[in-house]
């Protein structure tokens, strides 16, 4: 049988007839049939055939505290009977955006107080971007409109979001980037950094964003936007001359530096937020995923004191907002979910034991014959394969060796993330010692099996 007349599932035809997946070639999936996930516990996930996978992605980077929370099916319930919606336009708000607001606040540093809800991190984006420009404008600089962002970076797939991102084949589908965005290269070393040290090279990245303001005109130039750590794009670790360097420039030249902490936020590297890892003070913060760890979405903006007094004070109607913008029932199930990860010390655990534990595990994959580096900070690895170590080379077909590997793991019951020819990790931050092991050794194995079919990929 050739893949296109295989039996499908009835749910699996349905699926093919009428489901548009995001980021699928639908042709193709449809083609191989859809996997349809049906419940999850823990780090575990479940197909419709009883296949049991080690889900080493937390969904997509953000089932934070793990599946099969009751405690936050509980609330949900209790909200929905109790308030089931209602809008914060006209001067009104419900209990649980209120407190999420300040809950957050309270975790994000002493100069992030204030927070404007959305439903993703694609809007998260949209609202930072209309927040820097208005700030310019009401304090008088009009022209301050232009937003630097990376190469190979990821903020989301609305139209501001999938321009701000530095994917090139995202721009090539829908006339992007917008007007009014740039981008610079990224902290990757091991692909980009040549002969240069990881610490020059880091330096080297950063100064690409004080030659950009210089091109455009600080008087033109609102923010610069980046991930603490790159995720959709290979987990990309910056050298730690980076970061200080980006936010020396930031305010040497006066513009808004924005950290995506879609991703990093809520404990997957240790600390509450990005910044704080890496010791910066952003003017706003995006963030989603970890915030409810995926169970009903909602995101945000954190905004710092610099940018708040701003709107507080000056810029009377801020025309923004969504319908659902701090929907009370998404706002309980992120409270909760905030509730757990501070009763349960995640943050703390991250950093000082299983974090550590990923890492011994992870970086002892770099004995493979295979592997350039594995990196990760906290819960967040990132793995360079490479054709040859001694040199950094890469294999011809990036793409071809991330997808043989991931699929190998696949094959054996563990879910990962390939980006190119790097594997990604992003496991729930309650992940066991004993489950760290089995994606060490499933990784391993897949490694093996890439060694052992390397000549098909020259
Ligand atoms: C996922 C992601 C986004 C977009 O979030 P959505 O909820 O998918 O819209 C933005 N920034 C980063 C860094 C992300 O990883």
């Amino acid at each position: 049988m050739n893949e296109i007349s295989k039996p499908m599932s009835n749910l699996a035809a349905i699926d093919a007839a009428h489901h548009l997946h995001p980021f699928s070639d639908m042709g193709k999936l449809n083609a191989a049939g859809t996997r349809i996930i049906e419940r999850a516990e823990g780090v575990f996930i479940y197909d419709s055939t009883g296949k049991k996978y080690l889900d080493a992605f937390a969904g997509l980077w953000c089932v934070n505290i793990g599946y099969g929370r009751r405690e936050i099916a509980d609330v949900v319930q209790r909200q929905m009977n109790e308030l089931p919606y209602y809008n914060a336009f006209f001067g009104t708000t419900t209990p649980p955006a209120t407190l999420l607001a300040q809950k957050i606040a309270s975790r994000a540093g002493p100069k992030m107080n204030h927070v404007f809800f959305t439903n993703s991190g694609s809007e998260a984006t949209d609202t930072w971007f209309r927040m820097a420009r208005v700030y310019w404008k009401a304090l008088g600089h009009p022209t301050k409109t232009r937003v630097i962002a990376r190469r190979n970076g990821y903020h989301g797939s609305t139209v501001a979001g999938a321009s701000l991102g530095g994917m090139k084949w995202m721009h090539e589908q829908g006339d992007l980037p917008i007007e009014g965005v740039a981008h610079i290269g990224q902290p990757y070393w091991y692909a980009e950094g040549g002969d240069l040290s990881p610490a020059e090279f880091g330096l080297k990245a950063a100064r690409e964003l004080e030659a950009k303001i210089d091109e455009l005109g600080e008087e033109n130039v609102a923010a610069f936007v980046a991930e603490p750590i790159q995720g959709a794009g290979g987990v990309i670790v910056p050298p730690e001359t980076y970061w200080p360097e980006i936010a020396r420039i930031c305010k040497a030249r006066n513009i808004l530096l924005v950290s995506d902490e879609v991703i990093c936020g809520f404990g997957r590297l240790g600390s509450w937020f990005g910044y704080q890892h890496f010791g910066v003070e952003p003017d706003l913060a995006p963030v989603a995923k970890g915030l409810s760890s995926g169970y009903l979405p909602i995101g945000g903006v954190i905004v710092s004191d610099r940018v708040a007094e701003v709107m507080l004070s000056e810029l009377g109607d801020f025309n923004h907002g969504f319908t659902y913008s701090g929907h009370p029932v998404c706002a309980a199930a992120a409270l909760e979910n905030l509730r757990i990860i501070e009763e349960e010390g995640l943050v703390e655990r991250v950093r000082d034991d299983i974090g550590p534990y990923f890492s011994e595990g992870w970086k002892s994959l770099t004995d493979h014959e295979l592997v350039g580096e594995a990196v990760n900070i906290g819960l967040m690895g990132g793995l360079q394969i490479t054709a040859d170590k001694a040199t950094r080379r890469r294999f011809a077909k990036p793409d071809d060796i991330g997808t043989a590997v991931r699929n190998h793991c696949l094959a054996n019951g563990l879910v990962m993330r390939a980006t190119g020819d790097r594997m990604l990790a992003s496991p729930a931050l309650t992940i066991s010692r004993s489950e760290v092991d089995e994606i060490i050794e499933t990784l391993r194995k897949g490694l093996d099996h890439l060694r052992d079919t390397r000549e098909h990929f020259q």
